[in-house]
């Protein structure tokens, strides 16, 4: 039988952790299962109202991993692919990544399984409030702070705290993250992760001797993410030749004009429908012939069968877990430089930890402030794993799972007996 999403990162987690001999430094502590343990999962049944009146039931969950360094922290996905495995799974890759990045978090994640993008607008209202609602006493501003990720955003996370307010009778901004700017959201929130991939692949570009201005770019996935992203590489002079969203792909060897998708897209019209550019098979974008490659939709989007063909030298990994693990050794031998979601795409959750603590301050920072001070994140992160990575001639990815495990690790171990 085919291993689960779970059962996968726990063994890439073995993998990495290996060599830092954790069980010979913390005896008795039971550390690796420990650190591989959720330290509470959580599944609901979730019924909300049609607007015909029906009652529609769905699964809720919320899988808390890890609070050894902080608060739960993590995003909310409403999708239909979403499920226990899944959400365990992104819950791990969180507390990994809050502690690559360095920010005082642990990790959490959760959703429901629903087709949200075919509700109606008052259908999508209470479904989030009830989720609010089954996670009440769960979620909580120095408990568990939630996000959004995948089609969830600003709106959702306003509904969240609205719910969460009505009922604990008390306005505590920090909640959420990623809520609208006048509930006491962040300036550049929104845009933080794409931004945050983008200054991720400014420095890897330099350590790969590749000059981006005029270099070649595909962005897999046209949200919040590739959108933000596919912009910012553009205004760096890179060209954009293919992007793609679940619908289709398009590409233009001369280097798409993303602001002009960006409106074709933002007024309703399909992406493939976009006039200046030819229209492929989504699935096809993967394999462009470009210099740097963004995966920015969902997991498993590199897998065993398309990762030989792949022809960038550079791969941002802005979704969580695009490389399926059985692949990640393909493009290791391609000598790609892959910079991994858990320090790429930890742009987001950064902003967010910046949102949390313009809350518990009620003061608000400027937008220059927010992305000088997410640039600084971000680099940091970025050297400290390239040094370890070049210090022992190892991957991105495994000097980025040392970085965090081993930090994680030692706040586990600090704690005590519990
Ligand atoms: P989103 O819903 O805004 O966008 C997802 C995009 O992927 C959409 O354009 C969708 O059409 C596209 N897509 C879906 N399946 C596809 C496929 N098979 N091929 C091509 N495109 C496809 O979501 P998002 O917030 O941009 O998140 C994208 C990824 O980034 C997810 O893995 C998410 O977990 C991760 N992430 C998001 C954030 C954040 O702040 N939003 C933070 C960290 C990680």
């Amino acid at each position: 039988m085919e291993k689960d999403a779970f059962e996968l990162a726990k063994e890439h987690f073995y993998r990495y952790a290996e060599p830092l001999q954790l069980p010979r430094r913390y005896p008795k502590c039971d550390i690796l299962e420990r650190l591989t343990t959720p330290d509470c999962s959580i599944q609901n049944r979730l019924t909300f109202q049609r607007d015909d009146g029906s009652l529609q039931v769905c699964q809720a969950y919320r899988v808390q991993f890890n609070d050894d360094r902080g608060p739960y922290k993590g995003g909310i996905r409403f999708h239909p692919a979403v499920g226990q495995a899944e959400t365990k799974a992104l819950a791990f890759w969180m507390y990994l990544k809050t502690a690559v990045v360095n920010i005082p978090f642990g990790g959490a994640k959760g959703g429901v399984s629903v087709d949200y993008p075919s509700l109606s607008l008052q259908e999508k209202e209470r479904l989030t409030k009830r989720y609010a609602m089954v996670m009440l006493d769960v979620i909580g501003p120095e408990k568990d702070i939630p996000a959004p990720d995948v089609n969830t955003g600003e709106r959702e996370m306003g509904w969240i705290l609205d719910e969460w307010r009505m009922i604990h009778g008390k306005y505590q901004r920090g909640v959420v993250t990623g809520k609208p700017m006048s509930m006491g959201g962040s300036q550049g929130r929104r845009e933080a992760t794409g931004r945050g991939v983008v200054y991720t692949i400014t420095e890897a570009a330099k350590d790969a001797k590749l000059k981006l201005s005029g270099a070649s770019a595909a962005v897999q996935g046209f949200g919040n993410v590739g959108a933000t992203a596919a912009r910012l590489l553009h205004e760096l002079g890179v060209r954009v030749t293919a992007v793609s969203d679940v619908t289709g792909a398009i590409r233009q060897p001369k280097g798409l004009n993303i602001p002009e998708v960006l409106a074709h897209v933002q007024a309703g019209h399909a992406l493939a429908e976009y006039p200046e550019a030819e229209a492929f098979e989504r699935d096809e974008l993967i394999v462009e012939p470009v210099d740097v490659l963004v995966l920015a939709a969902l997991e498993n989007a590199v897998t065993v069968e398309n990762a030989p063909h792949i022809k960038a030298r550079l791969i941002a990994e802005g979704a969580n877990g695009p490389v399926h693990p059985a692949a990640v050794d393909i493009l290791n031998l391609r000598e790609a430089l892959v910079i991994p979601d858990i320090l790429c795409n930890a742009g987001g959750a950064t902003v967010s930890y910046f949102e949390w603590v313009q809350n518990r301050q009620e003061f608000y920072w400027t937008l220059e402030r927010v992305n000088e001070e997410l640039r600084r994140v971000m680099l940091d992160a970025y050297r400290q794993v390239a040094d370890l990575a070049a210090a022992h001639d190892v991957t991105l990815r495994d000097a980025a799972y040392r970085i965090a495990i081993e930090r994680v690790a030692e706040a586990a171990v600090r704690r005590g007996v519990q």
